[in-house]
């Protein structure tokens, strides 16, 4: 069995947020043929493009025998699980899981693009995602989000 590393970002702004986030990372956990190898801190920032209070962000790291399209349905099925609706887009979501990276895959379809588009312009991906990947998030990335609101917990 082939086993990939994956980096899942993971927020939430309702409810309790933190419980949220903490409760995705040991749901991911128990996802089958996966496992979480490392967890960055919890980060509170701004909404960026999204309406609601503060969002509670983490990062973490799998090693996973999921390709994927397997591990982005895992994540939609946790993301239901804990109550998302999508009333419109970027409403306020009590949990939200994004695919950063899956090993070397690369993809753009319809249901899914890896790495995942938008890592390099939002501090809550990148401040995590160098916490446990340091050599994935270059300084000059870090350099252009440094303006964004964002506060390690
Ligand atoms: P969002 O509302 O930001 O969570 O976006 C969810 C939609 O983005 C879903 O329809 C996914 O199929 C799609 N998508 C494309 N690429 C990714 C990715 N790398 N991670 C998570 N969702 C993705």
């Amino acid at each position: 069995m082939t086993k990939t590393r994956a980096y899942v970002a993971i927020g939430a702004n309702l409810g309790d947020a933190r419980a949220a986030v903490l409760r995705a990372m040991a749901d991911l956990d128990a996802v089958p043929e996966t496992r979480v190898v490392a967890r960055s801190s919890l980060y509170r920032s701004a909404p960026v493009d999204a309406a609601g209070p503060d969002f509670i962000n983490a990062v973490v790291e799998l090693e996973t025998a999921l390709g994927p399209e397997a591990l982005l349905h895992a994540l939609q099925r946790l993301e239901a699980g804990a109550g998302r609706e999508r009333p419109y887009r970027n409403a306020p979501r009590t949990l939200d899981l994004d695919l950063l990276i899956h090993g070397d895959s690369v993809r753009s379809t319809e249901v899914l693009t890896v790495p995942h588009p938008r890592i390099a312009q939002r501090a809550f991906v990148l401040l995590p995602l160098a916490e446990i990947a340091p050599d994935r998030v270059t300084l000059g990335q870090l350099r252009q989000v440094s303006g964004q609101q964002i506060e390690r917990l």
